[in-house]
């Protein structure tokens, strides 16, 4: 029996995030996440999706010490479900990894060496690699025998051209310590962009799509025929879009301004433009749903708020016309893209002269299929188009390990 079912795992300091899926019909067979590890209390809460208990999610409250300790919970759970990770079916473990420099451009199978240009990686990526490589290599200790599979989210932006990703910094600088625009969020831009394309009934090669990741964290990307031409995240997931506790795009200035004249520390500085800015930072709240209650309500702080998001939005759109002189689709995707219709309809307004806009109805529209949103006669498509980077993550690592 060929085995076909890949598990994908998303590794995070104090998390684990995980699918099972069979890819003979591309179905999940179990999803699940792993909290708090190394905390007092962790908690697993599994659910299964296919058998007599599909769709029954159960909760575990109870410490794991470690990535170790809670992978082997996972397994347990899936043995208990008849779909344990000693099975033959299993075909590969895919990771998620955040930061894979220049060198990976495609999914690859994690060797010695693969595995110490992910460890050289950490100066530019501190809070990501460390936490992939641990789930790595608990991955490996389950599963020796199997090829484990690094997914970058780096890889889909690595075409950009050099004068997309070079900063205008001091070369010699710039080279000796690999600082340079990467890009992020790449697996969900390389699925999103390629969802568009069938939605309009062509192949990525024929069109040219602006893909809008408007998630907790939020990247545009111009992508030209398939190939990413560029993107809004740089050296680290920072720059770019205001993002929901992240300022994206600022003046470098303000960071010596901050030290300088405000008296903070290097640590102060990054905690606060990473975790204390963005729509948080701004009006206290970083879920758009609770942000459009307040407007609703007559909040004046949370309409500033949204109206900043909105303007740094449209800039990129802007941008990203103008980068791809010919624009066949805008698609909005993850947690707000998805969702939040006021946002996409705000993003709109006013680009008419761009060929874009956004039909009321068709807008409203709760969904989680890909679908237009723009009228008949607009020149630009707009789609909403769901990702899914697991799936993604997935379809990568069985179409390497399947050749
Ligand atoms: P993600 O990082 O893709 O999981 O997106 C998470 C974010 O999506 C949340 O912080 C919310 O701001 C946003 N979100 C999720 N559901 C909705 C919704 N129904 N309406 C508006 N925003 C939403």
């Amino acid at each position: 029996m060929t085995p076909t079912r890949i598990l994908v795992l998303n590794s995070g300091s104090s998390s684990v995030k995980y699918q099972l899926l069979d890819m003979r019909d591309r179905t999940r067979l179990a999803v699940g996440l792993v909290e708090k590890i190394g905390e007092d209390t962790s908690a697993l809460a599994h659910t299964p999706l296919l058998g007599e208990n599909a769709g029954r999610k159960r909760v575990q409250e109870t410490r794991f010490a470690d990535h170790a300790e809670a992978l082997k919970a996972v397994a347990e759970e899936l043995t208990a479900d008849g779909i344990g990770l000693d099975s033959p079916e299993l075909a590969a473990i895919g990771h998620r990894v955040v930061h894979g420099g220049l060198k990976f451009s495609a999914p690859t199978v994690i060797t010695d060496e693969v595995m110490a240009e992910i460890e050289r990686l950490v100066p530019v990526a501190p809070l990501h690699n460390p936490a992939n490589i641990t789930g790595i290599k608990t991955a490996q200790a389950l599963r020796p025998d199997l090829p484990q599979v690094a997914v970058f989210d780096t890889a889909f932006h690595t075409t950009m051209p050099e004068y997309a990703a070079r900063y205008a910094i001091d070369v010699e600088t710039a080279d000796a310590h690999r600082i340079r625009r990467y890009g992020f969020h790449g697996t969900s831009h390389a699925y999103v962009s390629r969802k568009t394309a069938e939605l309009l009934g062509k192949t990525p090669e024929e069109v040219n799509v602006i893909v809008l990741h408007l998630g907790n964290g939020a990247s545009a990307s111009a992508v030209a025929g398939g190939r990413c031409v560029d993107t809004s995240m740089g050296l680290t997931p920072l720059e770019g879009l205001v993002m929901g506790t992240r300022s994206g795009d600022l003046d470098p200035a303000v960071i010596f301004h901050l030290e300088r004249v405000a008296g903070m520390s290097t640590d102060e500085i990054d905690t606060l433009l990473n975790k204390k800015s963005g729509l948080v930072g701004l009006c206290g709240d970083n879920d758009m749903r609770e942000i459009r209650r307040r407007i609703d309500a007559g909040d004046k702080q949370a309409a500033l708020a949204f109206e900043i998001y909105i303007h740094r939005l449209k800039k990129y759109i802007g941008a990203y016309s103008a980068v791809l002189g010919k624009v066949d689709a805008v698609a909005f995707t993850a947690g707000v893209g998805e969702n939040a219709a006021p946002v996409r309809e705000a993003a709109v307004a006013g680009l008419e002269e761009l060929g874009l806009a956004v039909d009321a109805d068709l807008n409203s529209v709760r969904s989680d299929e890909p679908r237009l949103i723009s009228p008949e006669y607009a020149r630009v498509a707009v789609a909403v188009v769901p990702t899914d980077e697991e799936l993604e993550i997935a379809t990568q690592v069985y179409d390497l390990v399947s050749k």
